[in-house]
């Protein structure tokens, strides 16, 4: 039971407020996977996926036993995963998810299982590279791969998709129109030689921001579940869903030439009254905040970080600020807080959110 007093509160009207914003921009008929690999990016994934359940018509996840948590959960809903193993795929069809099979090694090996388990049509998605050189087959081995599925009804193909690589920066235009037309183009190659039709997919959420035209049957949203849409336009649009809450421990008094903190980090040049908070790095706080690069907020008012963020608790300065041991502390509860902690972290906002600890408390309300 974690009873930590830092604790993620995930904001269920938001996640559905964003969820909205974003259906309103597709028509009406295209499906939605909701990401919620990474913890739900720093969240809960499986509060996440038990709450979006019946709203939504896929999830994804990175890795198996990702999804496993949400099946164990009692999420009916399909799930994808996106990164399997070998070594995992007995686990994705006890566990009834989908695996993404990008490469011959994994495809052949999950048909070597579909053919003596036996299973019958079981659901598989396979993912081209477009030019992200990540995961994923090259167009080459469309012949190869149509051949192989031809022979055997032990699985069917679910969905083909690809991902962009700069879908959130329009310099980037040419680069993926191209990755856009060549994913048709593969998806035509495959239509025409398999015998029926899987959904494609291949946008995320900033390409269903700048991109809406290739939402083929399904998008895959991430960041702009959580309220963030890759553009300053379209967060505004959107809810914060990840409030970070504390409080203060303890509250000191520090006369001039007294220090802070590890390393004496912190000088007051002043006399100083500092407030010490339950969360550290550790808990997901970068170091780079320190030394008054972040602040949290306490009775509204910014308090900045002073010294250096210890593994479990960080200090702050609240000389003009009126509070006492136990008032609530936020360390961020909307967008503009989570972009400057992104900065002053020297980072982007997925690795913020997703750097918060699994020993923060996290509570769906
Ligand atoms: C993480 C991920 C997404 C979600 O991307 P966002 O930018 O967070 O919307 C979509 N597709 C794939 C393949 C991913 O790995």
């Amino acid at each position: 039971m974690n009873n930590h007093v830092t604790v993620l509160e995930i904001d269920g009207n938001a996640l559905l407020h964003n969820l909205n914003y974003f259906k309103q921009k597709l028509q009406p008929n295209t499906k939605i996977l909701a990401v919620v690999k990474a913890f739900g990016y720093g969240s809960d994934g499986v509060q996440v996926a038990q709450f979006l359940e019946d709203k939504v018509d896929y999830f994804a996840v990175a890795y198996t036993h990702e999804g496993i948590a949400i099946r164990d959960a009692g999420v009916k809903t399909p799930i994808l995963v996106l990164h399997p193993q070998i070594p995992n795929l007995t686990a994705i069809v006890k566990h009834r998810l989908e695996p993404n099979l990008y490469n011959f090694k994994i495809f052949n090996a999950f048909l070597k299982l579909a053919d003596e388990t036996p299973l019958m049509n079981y659901p598989i998605h396979i993912k081209f590279n477009t030019g992200l050189n990540r995961l994923g087959f090259w167009h080459t081995d469309i012949p190869k791969i149509i051949s192989t599925l031809k022979e055997t009804n032990h699985v069917k193909v679910q969905s083909l998709f690809s991902h962009l690589a700069a879908s959130e920066d329009i310099e980037e235009h040419d680069f993926t129109i191209n990755q856009i037309n060549n994913f048709a183009y593969i998806a035509q190659q495959f239509y025409k030689h398999l015998g029926y039709e899987p959904m494609l997919h291949i946008l995320n959420t900033s390409g269903v921001v700048n991109y809406a035209k290739a939402q083929f049957d399904m998008v895959r949203i991430g960041i702009g579940l959580y309220g963030f849409g890759n553009d300053i336009q379209e967060t505004l649009q959107l809810k914060n869903t990840h409030n970070l809450k504390s409080i203060i421990s303890q509250i000191h008094f520090i006369q001039p030439g007294e220090t802070v903190g590890y390393n004496r980090a912190f000088v007051a040049k002043r006399p100083t009254k500092s407030a010490t908070i339950p969360v550290g790095h550790a808990d997901g706080l970068s170091r780079k905040l320190g030394n008054k690069k972040g602040y949290v907020l306490i009775n509204n008012k910014k308090a900045k970080i002073i010294g250096n963020i210890c593994m479990d608790m960080i200090m702050v300065d609240v000389t003009k600020i009126d509070c006492k041991e136990g008032d609530e502390v936020i360390i961020f509860n909307n967008q503009e807080m989570l972009e400057a902690i992104a900065n002053a972290s020297e980072t982007i906002v997925y690795e913020t959110l997703t750097a918060i600890s699994q020993r923060v408390k996290k509570v769906l309300m």
